[in-house]
């Protein structure tokens, strides 16, 4: 029985590796009209997680072109280097489970096991019992044991993962101490609140990874929908190593208009000849997920 109706709390977790671009684009509309269609709040948060790959300037530039583009965000904007306490609470709750083991394998060793050859990332549980003698440093890894997690995505359909056949065991915190993105986006979906992710299909692979991982922490498991990821005509991913260009804050409505169309939603052309007020009330009340192209990836024209 239904004792609450459940408020709908979507969210964009960019990472600010760069301006935001046709791809990145597809996942910040979605999950907005999404959102917007539910009356719900959506929110902002920037997955600086990864200091090596984060570029300086690039999250300031993401968020001012979010308001270029009237895309508002609900709340403050939350950023996961501020969040290094939760991650730590998270992982000792984890260790006191027993789930957690370190691991100081190489990359080298890992790529040379047998496993490996068959799926590059499947680790093989070399340090289950125990790590080999003279190297310090060593990442986290959560045992998988024999779970098999299922979940319906709203546009994907009935989505199941063997982990232990098809990620292993895999890494919360990583040698150099930073601690990594499956662990991160579970935490911050859950402090924030979040009931309904819409991101790209690049992420549907993780996701088992992610439930499981809020099983285990006792954390509300939201509802999911993983869009068609942009490729270029080589079938590559747009994204700043394939130069996709950043989206024209000057003048956003093609761009605004061309990812209505990349997601199916079948626009009229005045849209074009109008403002972005009136851009956003016509794809709010006409967004539709059964149009959207039920596949993982679709090319950008
Ligand atoms: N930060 C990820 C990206 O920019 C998205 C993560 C997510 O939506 O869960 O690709």
């Amino acid at each position: 029985m239904e004792t609450e109706v459940q408020k709908y709390r979507g969210r964009f977790a960019p990472s600010p590796t760069g301006p935001l671009h046709f791809g990145s684009l597809v996942a910040a509309v979605g999950s907005f009209l999404d959102a917007k269609s539910h009356h719900g709040e959506w929110l902002v948060r920037i997955e600086d997680i990864d200091p090596p790959r984060v570029v300086a300037g690039a999250a300031e530039g993401i968020l001012r072109t979010l308001e270029d583009l009237a895309l508002h965000w609900d709340g403050e904007v939350m950023y996961q280097s501020s969040r290094g306490e939760a991650y730590r609470e998270a992982l000792e709750q984890l260790q006191r489970q027993g789930a957690l083991y370190p691991c100081n394998c190489s990359r080298r060793e890992i790529a040379d096991s047998a496993l490996a050859s068959s799926s590059s990332h499947v680790y093989p549980g070399y340090c289950r019992n125990g790590m080999r003698a003279g190297r310090d440093r060593h990442a986290l890894r959560i045992r998988t044991d024999d779970v098999l997690v299922e979940f319906h995505d709203r546009l994907q359909g009935h989505r199941s993962q063997a982990l232990a056949l098809e990620t292993g065991d895999f890494v919360l915190r990583r040698a150099d101490g930073f601690h990594a993105y499956q662990l991160a986006v579970v935490v911050d979906d859950a402090a924030q609140g979040i009931s309904h992710v819409v991101r790209g299909a690049d992420i549907l692979d993780s996701t088992p990874r992610q439930i499981y991982l809020q099983r285990l922490l006792g954390l509300a498991t939201p509802s999911y929908l993983h869009l068609p990821v942009a490729v270029n005509i080589q079938g590559e991913k747009l994204s700043k190593q394939t130069l996709a260009p950043a989206v024209d804050a000057g003048a956003p409505l093609p761009s605004l208009f061309k990812v209505l169309e990349f997601l199916g939603q079948d626009p009229p052309r005045e849209l074009l000849q109008g403002d972005l007020a009136s851009f956003w009330s016509w794809a709010i009340a006409h967004w539709t997920v059964a149009r959207i192209p039920a596949r993982r990836t679709n090319h950008a024209n």
